[in-house]
């Protein structure tokens, strides 16, 4: 990390941040993550368990425009991949093979979180957390929030607080 990376979106300088215990790059302006292709799953494991607390777990998952592939890497400068995460067309991330990194919007963060929850691959604290939060809103109907707008917001609030 040189620190002269800057964000492929906005223009600010990354910063390194931890997440949660998972280190990433982080823009102040926009709140893009540049992420280590190795600290992706970790790092959307933290959203989903933090989205699983406040997110009906089979809400459904609104789309979030992709405001269009990222040309060049933020760390190596070599041309990056838009690509569907989890093999899907609702969320675009931009990878890059020359270093293994991996560039989120942050819009596109709490659906990752999601889609990540909903698969198989989950890891065990994951899905005990999603089932802890099944439950209730089973004992309590209104809390089965709908991943909407809102829930998003809240999540990038709490981007905000850690980037
Ligand atoms: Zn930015
Ligand atoms: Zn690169």
């Amino acid at each position: 990390m040189d620190g002269q990376m800057r964000c492929p979106r906005c223009g600010e300088p990354l910063s390194e941040k931890d997440f949660k215990g998972v280190a990433i790059l982080g823009c102040h302006g926009c709140k893009g993550i540049l992420v280590e292709q190795p600290r992706l799953l970790p790092l959307v494991e933290k959203v989903a368990e933090e989205l699983a607390e406040r997110v009906y777990y089979e809400a459904e998952i609104e789309p979030v425009e992709d405001p269009g592939p990222v040309e060049r890497c933020p760390a190596c400068g070599a041309a990056m991949e838009n690509t569907g995460y989890m093999g899907s067309k609702e969320v675009l991330i931009d990878r890059c093979d020359a270093c293994w990194r991996i560039w989120i919007d942050p819009q596109e963060l709490g659906n990752m979180g999601l889609m990540l929850a909903r698969s198989e691959q989950r890891a065990g604290m994951v899905a005990r957390r999603l089932a802890e939060a099944r439950e209730r809103v089973s004992v309590e109907p209104r809390m089965a929030l709908t991943y909407n707008r809102l829930s998003r917001a809240s999540l990038l609030e709490m981007l905000a607080y850690y980037i």
